[in-house]
């Protein structure tokens, strides 16, 4: 059988929510998505080395605060991906109370951080933002693909563990 599960894609205008999940599912990527207006659900098989899993992807609109977020969205959740702009401070200065809002609300749904546009920034800018950036635990670009499929995966694996 094959178990399915939801994850919601978390974090301001803009940061490559719907760019990193067009790249998971169509391995496609554009320059110019249109802003999310609601939400767009996606379907993904995951096949694990054990298991398959059926991954229910809401791509939902950014948020400027979290705190906002239309709750009947997150309602069922098994697994949060926070998404924040590496070249955009206003995306990531936040992001220590915004994660322990969702923890607060979410006690044990997984949540991954994932520092997005990589292929946009220098690692003297990564040192500079040491601070913000050591609570992110993956650097993904949803332009050239790096670490999209193992972030979605990794979250996979939590989500049966
Ligand atoms: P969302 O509002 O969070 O869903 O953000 P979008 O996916 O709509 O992306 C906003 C803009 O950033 C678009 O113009 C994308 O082409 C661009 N973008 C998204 N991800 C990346 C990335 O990893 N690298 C670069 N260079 N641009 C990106
Ligand atoms: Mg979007």
């Amino acid at each position: 059988m094959t178990a399915s599960k939801k994850i919601v894609l978390l974090g301001h205008f803009g940061v490559g929510k719907t760019s990193l999940v067009r790249r998971f599912v169509e391995d496609t990527f554009s320059d110019n998505y249109k802003v999310t207006i609601g939400v767009h659900i996606l379907k993904k098989e995951v096949k694990l080395p054990e298991n398959q899993i059926n991954l229910i992807i809401w791509d939902i609109e950014g948020s400027e605060d979290i705190t906002r977020t239309r709750s009947s969205y997150l309602l069922g959740s098994h697994g949060f991906i926070y998404v924040f702009d590496t070249t955009r401070k206003s995306t990531y200065e936040n992001l220590a109370a915004d994660l322990e809002h969702i923890r607060s609300n979410y006690n044990d749904v997984p949540v991954l951080v994932v520092g997005n546009k990589s292929d946009l920034v220098t690692r003297a800018h990564l040192r500079e933002n040491k601070q913000h950036f050591s609570l992110a635990q993956y650097f993904s670009s949803a332009k050239t693909g790096e670490n999209v499929e193992t972030l979605f995966e990794d979250l996979t694996k939590k989500l049966i563990e």
